[in-house]
């Protein structure tokens, strides 16, 4: 059984080996925590990225889907890029949202990762409202065949949110 964590604070300082982006689908940065990883990262993230786009993920990286980068000045040894939904009050996003968490579980034990940090994907500039976000990340992480999950969130609200 995995063990899950609830902390606040921030995901770029997290010691753990996979350390998730809340990225956006170019993968070559963007705000929140996209910005905040690379800014710490470094150009080896960059760098990483860039041949990612340019080789297999050309069209960028499509939502819902993972991939894995070194974490350069990061203490993580990974970073694993995500693409969260944008929220939509008129479509259900609900899967691609947990598809986010799977994929990038999958990705992470396929590293040999023993510990992934999570931020509150898409509950950001993406807009997904807490709650809903929080719910669909804990149920999709259960049974993850990984030693330690901590989700690392940003404010008490989300903290409050995610922490059952
Ligand atoms: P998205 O585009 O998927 O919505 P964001 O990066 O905009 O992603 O935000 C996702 C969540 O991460 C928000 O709750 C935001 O407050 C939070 N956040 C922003 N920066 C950090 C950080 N450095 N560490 C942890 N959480 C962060």
């Amino acid at each position: 059984m995995a063990t899950i964590e609830y902390v606040l604070g921030d995901i770029t300082e997290q010691e753990v080996d996979v350390i998730v982006n809340a990225a956006n689908s170019s993968l070559l940065g963007g705000g929140g925590v996209d910005g905040a990883i690379h800014r710490k990262g470094g150009p080896e993230v960059l760098d990483a990225c860039r041949k990612l786009r340019a080789g297999h993920y050309g069209g960028g990286l499509k939502t819902g889907q993972a991939v894995a980068t070194p974490a350069g000045r990061l203490k993580a040894r990974w970073v694993v890029h995500t693409v969260g939904p944008v929220w939509s009050a008129t479509e259900d996003r609900s899967a691609l949202l947990a598809d986010c968490h799977h994929n990038a579980l999958k990705v992470a034990k396929s590293l040999g990762a023993r510990s992934i940090a999570f931020p509150a994907i898409s509950t950001g500039i993406y807009r997904w409202p807490v709650e809903d976000a929080a719910r669909i990340a804990n149920a999709a992480v259960r049974d993850a065949g990984i030693e330690l999950i901590r989700f690392v969130l940003f404010d008490e609200k989300t903290l409050n949110a995610y922490r059952p």
